[in-house]
This record gives structure tokens, C-alpha cells and sequence, in this order.
């Protein structure tokens, strides 16, 4: 083909032709050896677009908001050379390190020095490396009108430092981007990298190529929901055992948790996590929420809002009995959130030790404790927290192995709780 005759550019790539992934880039990439006992031994996690040869990993920065940076790019309105400036932004307490950072196994789906890149890999940045934090702590004042609540009823009491006479309490919180090591994550799922790798490509539409050609690269940024956590107290306190750790670990419910939908307990629970917390760090202790983006059991709010429709127009009306089948009849699945790869969080903050597992769930508890870390006492939510419309919910859980206190229902008691129709 002679030079005239060459096709135009593709409208979609600024650079003139798009560029393939399905090849190494090239050798100017930094090694990257997961649980490595230094960051230098480790390596940067590059997920930089702009300088394809820089890159170590699958996928690209942010999680699903990536889509959003290409909507932007291709909108004109971001320059996809874009290097952020990093001044002032670094955390504001310190984390770790902890011995956990360095156990290739105990972390798999966060990267633990993603919080100081900008300190530990500071060579690779004034090289011209694109590395970028894939976590970010800072501080807040949280304002809930269940603590105010809770302090004109007295179950709370303003000391000024954990909770202002304002009714704010003073948290320090952080955002954590999934980061994932492939191996380590088919381990914890008992299957092979390979598998799972030709699953995640073929299951995303074939959206990432280099997970089956590209089998160099071990680390995948998933576009997916990352995790916050809000800490109550001393953060530091949290890896010492002898120092009372109260932890919720809740999974998003934006209906309940944002809106108040009383179809569930999500939000009531997440408020008594909140209030055992303050409470907790006032006596000496520290808290912990760890708020997961796995909304409706990782199935997504759209299959959430079908199988309430379901649940509420068969047969019989809503009833315990039947509060999972109707799950898996839409799903397939009962749930999808998998807390496999919840821990990561808790070892990142070099938790050893909950005194007070604010949760019910049975697969939470599991994990956490088949991870190392132990659990003292387990803290379910009061019944008085219960929303009427909520009680086949709380009934079908208990008869499925959540933990209670009190009598497990039992097949004629499912039946009992009625939900509200439609
Ligand atoms: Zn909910």
C-alpha cells in the first residue's frame, strides 16, 4: 500500500490508530513481585494509559470510574497526558507498614502501598513513572441524625474528642481502589489463574485481552466498586490486640443505607455499628466500618428491585420461607458478594484481633476468622432496629445460619412474618 492511500485515522484514537494490548508494550515497566518484603523488592503498580511501555498490570486506575475518565477523554474535556498533582494530598494518619504487607498471601485484592506511593516510590516518579495512589486517607466529622438520637436518649454522651457536643463524631476514613493479584485471588476461589482469567475476559464481553495473552502480568485493576472504611479513634490502635476493636463490615444497600427503604436492616444495622463504635472508642477502644461497593449482594440494585417484586407478588405474599428462592430464581445465585477477598482490608490495617464483630452474617464471620484474625464477641442487631417490612429478611437469614442470640425460626415460624405487598 503506498503512503497515499494509507486509511484515515480512527476517530476513536487521538494518536492517529488504536493500540493493541495484547503485546508486550515494551521493557521500560517496572518488575512487580506481589508481598515482596520491601516497596522497592515490590515495585509500583503502573496502570498508566498515557506511556503503554510503563505498564505492569492489567486494566486501568479508579475502578468503573475509568469509564468515566474515557467518556471524558473522548469528550475532549481531559487530556488523556494528564498527570495529577500530587501536592498536599498524602494520608493524613499513618497505616502500617504492618507484616501483613509483605505476606503475598494474607493481600490480594488491594495494593498495601497505595496509600505512599508518592513516599516509597518516589525514584520511580521523578524517573517519570505514572504511579498513582490507590488509596487515599483523610479525616471527617460524621453527622447522623440516629446519633443525635442516640445522645437525646443518652445511650451516647459527647467527650468532645471522639463526639463534639455537635452530635459529629470524628473520624478518619479511607478509600481503597481494588487492586488485584491474580494468583492470590484463584487461590482464594479454588481455581485456577488460568480459569479465572479466561472467565473475567470472556465475562466482561472479552473487555481486557491481555488477561489471556498477557499471562507476564499477574496484577489486574477490576473495573469495579472499591471499599471505604471510617475509623472511630486511633488508628494506629487498630493492629494492637490488647486495644477493644469494635467492626462492622457492611456491604452497600443504597436503598436502605441512603434512602431508608425499610425493606431491610442495612441501614439500622450500619447506625448501631456507628453508635457501638463511638461508644467503643470513648472507653479506650478504637472502631472500624468497612463499607464494601457490592450492592444488592453484588448482584446490582436492578436484580435487588426485581426480586422485591417477586418476593411480593407470588403466591402467598412475601414470606421467609421463600425470601431466598426468590433470589435464585432471577439471580441464579443467592448471593455474589463473596467475602473471600473481604480481609484484605482488615490485614491491611494490621488486625489481629475483633473483640466486637458488629454483624450476623455467618459468611463474614467465616471468613474473617478462616483468614487469622479473631473475633471475640459477636454483636446482633436490636430488635427494636428491626423494620416491620424487614422482619422476613432478619427471619430467613437466622434460618440460613446467621447468627443470633435468640431461637432459630424454624419452618413454620418462616412463615409467620408476612411482608408488606405492593
Ligand atoms: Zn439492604
Amino acid at each position: 500500500m503506498s503512503p497515499d492511500a494509507a486509511p484515515p485515522p480512527a476517530r476513536s484514537s487521538p494518536g492517529g490508530h488504536i493500540r493493541l494490548t495484547s503485546h508486550s508494550g515494551g521493557t521500560d515497566a517496572p518488575g512487580l513481585c506481589w508481598g515482596a518484603p520491601t516497596p522497592e523488592q515490590r515495585g509500583p503498580v503502573v496502570g498508566t494509559t498515557t506511556t503503554r511501555g510503563h505498564r505492569n498490570v492489567v486494566g486501568t486506575h479508579s475502578g468503573a470510574y475509568g469509564v468515566y475518565r474515557a467518556l471524558a477523554v473522548a469528550a475532549g474535556k481531559l487530556s488523556r497526558e494528564h498527570r495529577a498533582d500530587l501536592t498536599n494530598t498524602s494520608p493524613t494518619d499513618v497505616i502500617g507498614p504492618y507484616p501483613q504487607w509483605t505476606d503475598p498471601e494474607a493481600i490480594v485484592s488491594l495494593d498495601p502501598w497505595g496509600a505512599l506511593v508518592a513516599d516509597v516510590f518516589a525514584r520511580h516518579i521523578a524517573d517519570g513513572l505514572d504511579v498513582r495512589p490507590t488509596i487515599a486517607v483523610t479525616k471527617a466529622q460524621v453527622i447522623l441524625p440516629e446519633v443525635h438520637d442516640a445522645i437525646a436518649k443518652a445511650r451516647l454522651i459527647p467527650d468532645g474528642r471522639v463526639l463534639l457536643a455537635t452530635g459529629a463524631a470524628q473520624v478518619t476514613k479511607a478509600a481503597i481502589e481494588p487492586v488485584w493479584y491474580l494468583p492470590g485471588v484463584a487461590q482464594r476461589f479454588g481455581c485456577s489463574e488460568t480459569d479465572l482469567r479466561r472467565v473475567l475476559f470472556e465475562e466482561t464481553g472479552g473487555m481486557y485481552p491481555e488477561l489471556v495473552t498477557r499471562s507476564d502480568l499477574d496484577v489486574f485493576l477490576p473495573p469495579i466498586g472499591g471499599q471505604t472504611i471510617y475509623i472511630f479513634g486511633d488508628p494506629r490502635a487498630l493492629a494492637d490486640p490488647a486495644v477493644e476493636l469494635t467492626a462492622r463490615v457492611h456491604d452497600e444497600c443504597n436503598g436502605s443505607d441512603v434512602f431508608g427503604s425499610d425493606i431491610c436492616t442495612c441501614r439500622p444495622y450500619l447506625t448501631h455499628a456507628i453508635e457501638e463504635c463511638i461508644r467503643g472508642a470513648q472507653r479506650g477502644g478504637v472502631g472500624l466500618v468497612a463499607y464494601s461497593r457490592k450492592e444488592g449482594r453484588a448482584l446490582g440494585e436492578v436484580t435487588k428491585f426485581l426480586v422485591y417484586n417477586a418476593r411480593k407478588r407470588q403466591v402467598g405474599g412475601d414470606t421467609a420461607d421463600q425470601y431466598f428462592a426468590r433470589t435464585e430464581c432471577v439471580a441464579g445465585v443467592q448471593d455474589m458478594r463473596f467475602q473471600e477477598l473481604m480481609p484484605d482490608v482488615l490485614h491491611w490495617l494490621g488486625i489481629r484481633r475483633i473483640h466486637r464483630l458488629v454483624s450476623m452474617s455467618n459468611m463474614k464471620y467465616d471468613a474473617i476468622t478462616g483468614s487469622g484474625i479473631e473475633v471475640g464477641e459477636r454483636v446482633s442487631i436490636p430488635d427494636e432496629l428491626i423494620p416491620a417490612d424487614a422482619q422476613v429478611e432478619i427471619d430467613a437469614k437466622t434460618a440460613a445460619g446467621y447468627y443470633t442470640p435468640g431461637a432459630v425460626p424454624d419452618v413454620e415460624e418462616l412463615k409467620k412474618a408476612k411482608g408488606r405487598g405492593l
